[in-house]
């Protein structure tokens, strides 16, 4: 019962397997390779437009490296006040963009609102040369609470950054999950709704370490190749970062992964809902964020379940824990299986002073 995270997964067969394959003879160094070549026209379909890609083995790189094409030193960032590149890069958004300001705003279910977006772009305290000026804003998709921006919610703030003058990046790691739960295209989550470069993550979804940094918007290309070396980010066998990703995107397996991760998450979601347990989230992608009452999260604990113990100013009132109440983070991976969602489930049910409420069907679509 290891629900810790979805990078917990081995890499899927098929991505061994294409680095195998890639490993079957010389190939041009630093990217110059045929399957970076295949990988770039590959994701051109994906998106169903011409894109740039730029590969990277980690999303930190990914995000930081896209935020400094967007900012100059004396800029800011802005984004939901609990997301990655606030507080789980190490600060490395500020250091590759020499120095900008990430600045974060609030928001239910780890989501920006457009009132909440328009209220801090709307403060009067954006005065140059004493204060850092917004030029780029960053939405992870899916978000860090396991909820998924809808197409329309994407436009809605790129929008309001566009007509304010900031560049518009996704954070993917967990594009795929989002694509999967939304039924929507890539295309209508990213370019379509104003995203003009989107780290797209491979490696939580069955890479070994690859994720790609896409490029809509053209004059977003000029350096980066340089960005990228200086930030020793470029391997010279580059041919082992892009096959992963083309393993993944070949025939769509992508999605399948993402949606059997997903599928996982709605199941234990139900389990848990079913058990009388309280959700502090929505669940739309792969994660699980659930309210356990002490006694409980300490049954799990011996049973030897093992996930993070979480916090969050994002959660709605009405699904607010109660107090002694732990809220627990549960992600699923495509490698997830049935069975160790059901003795998780089961060891819920198993808890002292635990009952079994009717629940809803499964399958019930999630929006
Ligand atoms: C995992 C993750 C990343 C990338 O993390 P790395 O450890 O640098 O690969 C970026 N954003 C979000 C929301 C993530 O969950």
């Amino acid at each position: 019962m290891n629900l810790v995270s979805d990078n917990i997964a081995p890499a899927h067969q098929a991505v061994l397997g294409a680095l195998a394959r890639a490993n079957s003879g010389p190939a041009r160094p630093y990217g110059h390779d045929e399957v970076n070549a295949r990988v770039e026209s590959m994701l051109s379909e994906v998106f169903e437009r011409e894109v740039a890609a730029f590969l990277v083995t980690t999303g930190t790189a990914a995000n930081a490296l896209s935020l400094a094409q967007m900012t100059p030193p004396w800029g800011a960032v802005i984004g939901h006040e609990e997301a990655h590149v606030m507080h789980d890069e190490c600060g490395a958004p500020e250091f590759f963009t020499n120095g900008a300001k990430v600045v974060g705003a609030p928001g239910l279910d780890g989501k920006l609102t457009p009132e909440s977006l328009g209220s801090l772009l709307g403060r009067d305290f954006w005065t140059p040369p004493t204060h850092v000026a917004p030029k780029a804003l960053t939405l992870s998709q899916a978000t860090e609470a396991g909820t998924v921006y809808r197409a329309g919610e994407v436009a809605a703030l790129a929008e309001i950054a566009r007509e304010k003058g900031l560049r518009v990046h996704m954070d993917g790691a967990r594009f795929a999950n989002a694509v999967a739960s939304s039924g929507r295209t890539p295309a209508e989550l990213t370019w379509k709704a104003g995203v003009e470069a989107l780290s797209f993550g491979f490696t939580k979804n069955g890479a070994m370490a690859a994720e790609a940094i896409v490029l809509f918007a053209p004059d977003l290309v000029e350096n980066l190749a340089e960005r990228r070396k200086r930030g020793g980010h470029t391997w010279s066998k580059g041919r082992f970062v892009a096959a992963q990703i083309e393993a993944l995107l070949e025939g769509g397996l992508w999605l399948d992964l993402a949606r059997r991760a997903n599928a996982s998450a709605a199941k234990l979601a139900l389990g848990l809902e079913a058990r009388g347990l309280k959700l502090a989230f929505p669940v739309e992608a792969n994660e699980v964020f659930v309210w356990l009452p002490r006694p409980l999260h300490e049954a799990l604990q011996a049973q030897g379940a093992a996930y993070y113990v979480w916090t969050s100013r994002s959660v709605a009132p009405a699904r607010a824990g109660r107090d002694g109440e732990t809220m627990a983070r549960l992600i699923a991976s495509f490698a997830t299986e049935d069975r160790e969602i059901d003795a998780f489930i089961s060891a819920v049910g198993a808890a002292p002073g635990r009952t079994k409420k009717a629940s809803r069907s499964p399958g019930t679509p999630l929006f």
